[in-house]
This record gives C-alpha cells, structure tokens and sequence, in this order.
C-alpha cells in the first residue's frame, strides 16, 4: 500500500455502457467502468461498474479495508458491480458509498436498494456485512473525505445527471470526468476551469468526432474533446476512458495513436493500467 503523500491510480474498468468480454477485447479490457484512487493510505474508489469485482478480490489480500466509493452517477454501468464487490461482504471492513446527483428526490441507498431488488436481484442490501453508509451531496460542493485529502465535484452533462471529480491531494490532484455530452465547437469552460493544470484527466471518450452525430443527445464525449480540453486547461496527462463497445483492440489502437499524435503523452486507459502521480 502507498504510504504518505504518494497519489496514484489503476484502472479496474475503462469500458462504457456495457461490459464486453471476448478475445477482441483482452488488451484493452471489457469491464466497466471503476477507478481506484490511492491517496497515501487512503483508498478512494470512482464508480463501480463490472471493474468493481476485480478490485473487490484484489483488496482481500490486505487485511481490513476502509474506501470510500464515489459514483459519477447510477446508471446500470456504473453501478452494477456492487452486489459482486467482496469487500461489502466482510464485517471488518469499512465503506461509504456517495452520489452527488440524486438529492433532494432520491439518495444513492434507494439506488442500490433498487438495483438489488427481486426479481431483479435475489438479495436486498442488508446482505452487506461490512459498516455500510450512504452519502449523499450535491454535485459542486467540496467534500474531504479523509484528511489532506480535497474532492472537488462538478455537475456534468448527462441524462438523469452526473458528477465529475477532482482529487487534490498532497501537491498531485487526478480529475474523473466521465459520462458527459460536449457542445461541439465550443470547449465546456466549466470543465476547463476545473480540469486546469491537472496531472491527469481521465475523460469520457466514448465516440470520435465522426461517429458522435449519430449519437448526439446521448450523453458522451470524444476523444477529440478530450485533447481539446487537455489543451485548453493544459493539463498533463489525457486518459482516454469510459471506451465504446464497438471500439475493439484494434479500433482503440488507432484511437490511442491519433490522440497520442495530437497530443504527445496521451493514452487511451486499459484495465490494470496502473499511473503513480
Ligand atoms: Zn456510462
Ligand atoms: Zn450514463
């Protein structure tokens, strides 16, 4: 485990919308979307997608465990590796899960509770034996869910909404934006502004500009935006993330090579891709 002001990240999950196994898919991974965050000795999780599972089997190796799991917002791919993370199902471990775009009408309990509820799931929420809290916020307020460590969240263009997250700690800050819809031809500036001079932006780059007429309203950005906004707030590091089904190994090569070639230091996330800040 990372100790004091030491900042990184693994990708657990980088796919969107739908998990993909399939041997067009091993290299780049085909869970969904989850994001583990190491802030020192402190474990942040973003979303908790089909990803979830993995790192759930990873952290049994490590005695108990505290998290704090952040969702950018509920929808099924997002969500749906709850009921499968083992750390919820061991009565020494510690985990609060937050939502920041759900308040005032529904809380990230009844979600969950949603989610596993017959004959959709077989088994409610109190199946989790660890301390279980939910949290819920509103998208733009400032958390600090352990010492040192500053979360900034924003509200982002999405159906049904959902929260981007910047994390600041020790010097280093990492910023998770996934599932929002740019306008074309004009770089959000809230975005920008909160993304600025950050030393990686994980970004919704679910379609290329080409393909993202066909699914404008959808709620999902390209990578090209995604180099746009890196400039603009001049960023560090671009992680392309949150990648469309249809892109296979070979699509997302040549993704990762034209976003590398308009932005030098770019990369398209893949699953185990592990980055110390
Ligand atoms: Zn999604
Ligand atoms: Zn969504």
């Amino acid at each position: 485990m990372s100790e004091g002001g030491h900042l990184s990240v693994r990708f657990w999950g980088v796919r969107g919308s739908i998990a993909c196994p399939g041997p067009a898919y091993v290299r780049y991974g085909g869970n969904t979307s989850c994001v583990e965050v190491r802030c020192g000795p402190h474990l942040l999780i973003f979303d908790g997608g089909t990803g979830l599972r993995p790192l759930g089997e990873a952290l049994k190796a490590g005695g108990p465990v505290e998290a704090d799991l952040f969702f950018s917002h509920s929808h099924l791919d997002h969500v749906v590796g709850v009921p499968f993370f083992h750390t919820l199902f061991e009565p020494e471990n510690r985990i609060r899960l937050w939502a920041g775009h759900l308040k005032p009408e529904r809380g990230v309990r009844d979600v969950i509770c949603a989610l596993m509820t017959a004959p959709l799931f077989p088994v409610p929420v109190e199946i989790f034996s660890a301390r279980t809290e939910f949290l819920d916020f509103a998208a733009g307020e400032t958390l600090t869910p352990k010492p040192g460590v500053v979360l900034r969240t924003i509200a982002l263009n999405h159906p049904n909404g959902s929260t981007g997250y910047r994390v600041d700690y020790a010097g280093k800050s990492v910023c998770y934006v996934t599932d929002t819809e740019h306008e074309p031809g004009r770089p959000d500036a809230r975005i920008v502004d909160f993304i600025r001079g950050t030393d990686l932006f994980i970004y919704d780059a679910t379609y290329t500009d080409e393909e993202y007429p066909r699914y404008a309203t959808w709620g999902h950005s390209t990578w090209e935006e995604g180099v746009r906004l890196a400039k603009a707030a001049r960023v560090k590091t671009l992680a392309l993330f949150h990648h469309d089904p249809s892109h296979d190994d070979g699509a997302m090569d040549r993704i990762a090579a034209a976003a590398a070639a308009a932005l030098p230091g770019a990369i398209a996330a893949s699953e185990g891709l592990t980055i110390e800040l």
